[in-house]
This record gives C-alpha cells, sequence and structure tokens, in this order.
C-alpha cells in the first residue's frame, strides 16, 4: 500500500463548478471571486474576504498595507514553512524569529515580548498546521505597543479558538488581517490560492487594488460598460489575483467544511488512541482552548526511544507510509545569515554559521522531534490501519 501525505478529495461538484466557469466566457478573475470571497467571509465571521493568488503573497501584501517598509523589523517565528519568512523579505523587512510553545507549535508571547525593539513594525504570527497559536497572548503583547498583529492562518481553515468564552474560527477578526491558502496540502484548495480576512474596510479595499496593479477600474465592470473607460492606476502594484476558474474549485468544498473537519478530527482521534501506549511515538494533546481542524497529524518522539527521527521516517516510507517534519527557517542556508535573521547587533558570523548565534531551542526540539503522520479527507479506515500496523512493527 502506499499512503500520501494527503490525497485529493475533488469530485462532481468541482468539475462541474469549473465546466459552468468555462461555459461561461469568463475565466479571469471575477464573479466567482466575488462570491467565493463573500461565502469565505461568512465562513469564517469576517466582515471582509479579498482573494489573492496565494498565501505567501496574501502574507507579502497584509505585511504592506499594514505598513511594513523596507529595513523594518517584523516579528516572527522560525518553525513555519519557509513562506513565512520570505514574505517577511518580500516587503524589504527583516525577520525576528522568536521561539514557540511546544504544546501548539504557535509562537510564545513572553519570547516575543522579549524581542521587540524600536524596530519591530509588526507581529507575524502562525496557526501552525491547524493548532492555533494563544492569539489573546500575543494580541496583550501588541496592543499596549501599537502593533498590528498579522495571523498566518495558511493551515488554518476551520481552525477554532475560545476568546471571552465563546468558539470561534480563525480568521474572524482580531489582529489586523489572517492570511489563508488553498494549496493542495490545506484543508480547501484552488490548486494555488489565498485569502485575506479582516473588519477594516479601507484594509480591505487597498488590498483588492493591490493585488490589481492599483487599476482604477476593475476589469468585469470595464467589460460590462457601454462608456469607453480609460483607466489609470495610482501606485506601483502587483497582479496577484485569483482566477474565476479557481474560486468555483474553491466554494464547493468550503461548502463542505464542517464535515471535512468532522472526519479529519475521528480520524486524529483514532490516532491518538492507538498511539497512547505506542513505545517510540507519543500523541498530540489538543489544549482546552483550542480546536485544530487537523490540517496535519503531529506525533512526538518518546525520550529514550531507540530510532531517531529520520530512521522512523524512513521506516515508514520504505513500508509506502509518507510522513513529514516542519523545518525552522534560521536554519536554512537561506536565512542561516546574521544579516537576516539574527537581531544581535554587531553580530558574530562565525558564531551563526554554527548556529550558536541565534538560539531557538523549542522550534529546534520541535523541528527535530516531531513526525507528521498521513492524515486526510477521504483516507479509508483500511488506509488508518496500514499506517497504524506500520506503526506497530516499528522496532522499537
Ligand atoms: C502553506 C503555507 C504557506 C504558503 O501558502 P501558499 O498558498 O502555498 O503560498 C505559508 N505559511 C504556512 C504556515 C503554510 O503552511
Amino acid at each position: 500500500m502506499q499512503i500520501p501525505i494527503v490525497r485529493l478529495a475533488l469530485g462532481d461538484a468541482e468539475i462541474e463548478a469549473v465546466s459552468r466557469v468555462i461555459r461561461s466566457g469568463w475565466v479571469a478573475q471575477g464573479p466567482e471571486v466575488a462570491a467565493f470571497e463573500r461565502e469565505f467571509a461568512a465562513a469564517m465571521g469576517a466582515p471582509f474576504a479579498v482573494a489573492v493568488s496565494n498565501c505567501t503573497v496574501a502574507l507579502e501584501l497584509s505585511l504592506r498595507v499594514a505598513g511594513v517598509r523596507p529595513g523594518d523589523d517584523v516579528a516572527t517565528v522560525s518553525h513555519s514553512f519557509i513562506a513565512t519568512a520570505n514574505a517577511v523579505v518580500a516587503v524589504g523587512a527583516r525577520p525576528i524569529f522568536v521561539d514557540i510553545q511546544p504544546d501548539t507549535y504557535g509562537m510564545d508571547s513572553a519570547a516575543l515580548a522579549r524581542a521587540i525593539t524600536s524596530r519591530t513594525r509588526a507581529i507575524l504570527c502562525v496557526h501552525q498546521i491547524g493548532f492555533p497559536c494563544d492569539l489573546p497572548a500575543i494580541l496583550a503583547v501588541a496592543r499596549p505597543r501599537d502593533l498590528p498583529v498579522i495571523e498566518d492562518a495558511a493551515c488554518a481553515i476551520g481552525s477554532e479558538i475560545r476568546i471571552d468564552g465563546a468558539w470561534q474560527r480563525i480568521g474572524r477578526p482580531h489582529g489586523l488581517l489572517a492570511c489563508f491558502s488553498f494549496h493542495p496540502r490545506k484543508l480547501v484548495t484552488t490548486g494555488d490560492g489565498g485569502m485575506v480576512t479582516t473588519s477594516d474596510p479601507t484594509l480591505a479595499e487597498r488590498l483588492r487594488s493591490l493585488r490589481q496593479h492599483a487599476i482604477s477600474t476593475p476589469n468585469p465592470a470595464r467589460h460590462d460598460s457601454h462608456q469607453v473607460a480609460l483607466e489609470s492606476f495610482s501606485e506601483p502594484a502587483f497582479n496577484f489575483r485569483m482566477t474565476d476558474l479557481q474560486a468555483a474549485v474553491g466554494r464547493p468544498q468550503l461548502a463542505r467544511l464542517s464535515a471535512i473537519i468532522a472526519e479529519r478530527r475521528a480520524l486524529a482521534t483514532r490516532y491518538t488512541e492507538a498511539l497512547a501506549d505506542h513505545p517510540l511515538l507519543a500523541p498530540p494533546t489538543e489544549p482546552p482552548w483550542l480546536r485544530s481542524n487537523w490540517q496535519s497529524y503531529p506525533t512526538t518522539l518518546r525520550p529514550g526511544g531507540r530510532m531517531s527521527q529520520v530512521e522512523i521516517m524512513q521506516f515508514l516510507l520504505d513500508y509506502g507510509v509518507a510522513s513529514r517534519r516542519i523545518g525552522n527557517a534560521h536554519a536554512e542556508p537561506a536565512y542561516a545569515t546574521c544579516a537576516w535573521s539574527c537581531g544581535q547587533e554587531p553580530c558574530d558570523h562565525t558564531a551563526h554559521a554554527a548556529g550558536r548565534c541565534l538560539r531557538l531551542p523549542l522550534s529546534e526540539r520541535a523541528r527535530d522531534t516531531t513526525i507528521l503522520l498521513p492524515l486526510f479527507h477521504g483516507m479509508s479506515p483500511a488506509e488508518q490501519d496500514y499506517v497504524l500496523h506500520t506503526l506497530r512493527a516499528l522496532p522499537g
């Protein structure tokens, strides 16, 4: 058996939707994108949602409209997909990496408070692998310092957090802007795609403008006009549009989101029960104030086990079971230099290259001791049995 880390779960509804768009004669950003935005905003509990080409540019635009300028610092986490740090560099700013909480894989608010300096212009936190980070604690650090909080919610479509005694989906605005991804590795996919939610109408308008060259008249309006419309462009901007083909594929999945999460939660519960007495791997625990959407299922190496992370991952792969881990940007060649990331001036380049300059012990431990198991909606009981059987066969 071959068990991938994720398998597409698209069907007739999505095929019908794409056919409808092709027959309509309009495939670029248009009415389907507008409808997807309305439905996404409603589903997350946000006043506004703005669709873009992917989450990386959603983060980049969000940092820009939040006022981050070249030369600024942005406090973020290293323990994430590299896109988080890349978005900071894309606006000319410097990522300052903050350590994480081990149970949520998210930014630690006390470490954040220590990392803020007069150069810090924004906070970019991550709801990693569908586990919400401790947003109330991060906002409590940000608000007195008047720093905007941008949420990298790429993996967190439908994840929930308990705030003021009520469960709320991530993307209901608490920070300034939240950014989502529709890459196939996330719960809802449009091939590639991204979305920003906010409660600020001015920011939403500015995002809509910047994603489309800051053009005065958007394409569908110009197309339908009976008067010659000469467009103008108010500032240098981008083409970060989503297409109607993509939005149409996203809409039926969004309508199924609650069922998708329920199915994933059932798979996660089954893994957790089966791993309770596993000699090498421990199941995750969900803190009582969050509900993961189970974008990924993280297991942790138990202390004293005789197999390394990579040995276990290789054993699984030899039996056809894919697994993953989350990296650390600060240890990648792209960021392993003081100029980008160490935040210490002057910085000892030799120490940095040797990994001594910027120590993020909890991020490094999470990278080195966590293994993500295959979990996707559409996974059959037989497939999960096969993964569990392989895990029990580990020579530990
Ligand atoms: C997937 C992911 C991104 C990037 O999303 P794209 O839509 O592929 O650009 C950013 N941050 C995190 C945490 C992710 O998991």
